[in-house]
């Protein structure tokens, strides 16, 4: 490619980086709000695996910097609650949906995407994958990237628009790790979560959540919106990290994955 013409392309990415954060800035109609910090493009190739709770390695976050991921939705009752919430500090997040829920209730998937929230795979009913056959298994994992991309684009395929997935309990099988990788799809472990499964007072479920936060400093939070308890403590919970100066960051894909049925026929 000829100097020039490549330096051109360099520039327009450039611009087209500086004009999703201005336009992320633009949206936040309230200047007190805590807001998106940056955005981080996660590739399954660079970080194939992430979260402290399961794997050696993480996101490269620096001190204070955050990544709220919310797990078992969608959740029409506590996600009216949750997604106004993060509206209201103009706050993106990711949540790992359930492919099941999501097919009963996708125009909720479509307002999570719609919102600018990024929308990632947690099987179709939750099953814990470490006690499931092993041909159930990786059927678990692709009916649910099914039904959520269903959800997103009228697309029953099993080659997710983000390859993201997360465990459900954590527990995961050597093969179906292998399997995720060869598709290019980044599994998702927490660096801290404060145990919101549960049963607690949304006020103890908050101070839970500051004292763990306070012991890490930063790190992938994971949190369950269908949790009522969850819902209610999380606006107090955002306006914690604005006053304490904490950042967060949203996670995109970094592209397309590979062809998913090209990846199983290895
Ligand atoms: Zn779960």
């Amino acid at each position: 490619m000829p100097l020039k013409l490549m330096m051109a392309l360099t520039a327009a990415v450039l611009v087209s980086q500086a004009w999703i954060s201005a336009a992320t800035a633009a949206e936040c109609q309230r200047k007190d709000a805590l807001g998106t910090s940056r955005v981080l493009t996660v590739d399954a190739a660079t970080f194939p695996r992430v979260g402290r709770k399961s794997f050696p390695q993480t996101l490269p976050l620096e001190d204070h910097e955050v990544v709220l991921t919310f797990d078992d939705g969608p959740w029409p009752p506590t996600d009216a609650k949750v997604l106004a919430a993060l509206a209201h500090e103009c706050v993106r997040a990711t949540f790992f949906l359930i492919g099941k829920s999501a097919s009963e209730h996708p125009d909720l998937v479509k307002r999570m995407a719609a919102e600018g929230h990024t929308v990632a795979h947690h099987t179709w009913s939750h099953r814990n994958l470490k006690y499931t056959k092993p041909e159930l298994a990786g059927a678990e994992i692709d009916k649910g990237i099914a039904a959520v991309e269903n959800a997103l684009h009228g697309v029953s395929t099993t080659t997710p628009s983000t390859p993201f997935f997360r465990y459900p309990y954590f527990e995961m099988t050597q093969a179906t790790l292998d399997n995720l990788q060869k598709r290019g799809i980044a599994v998702f472990g927490a660096d801290l979560w404060a145990s919101d499964w549960n049963p607690m007072k949304p006020e103890q479920q908050l101070k839970l959540l500051i004292e763990k936060l306070k012991a890490a400093r930063k790190g992938i939070i994971l949190l369950h919106d269908p949790k009522a308890q969850t819902a209610a403590m999380l606006p107090a919970f955002l306006r914690y990290l604005r006053d304490n100066r904490y950042r967060v960051v949203h996670l995109v894909p970094a592209s397309a994955p590979k062809d998913a049925s090209a990846a199983d026929k290895k």
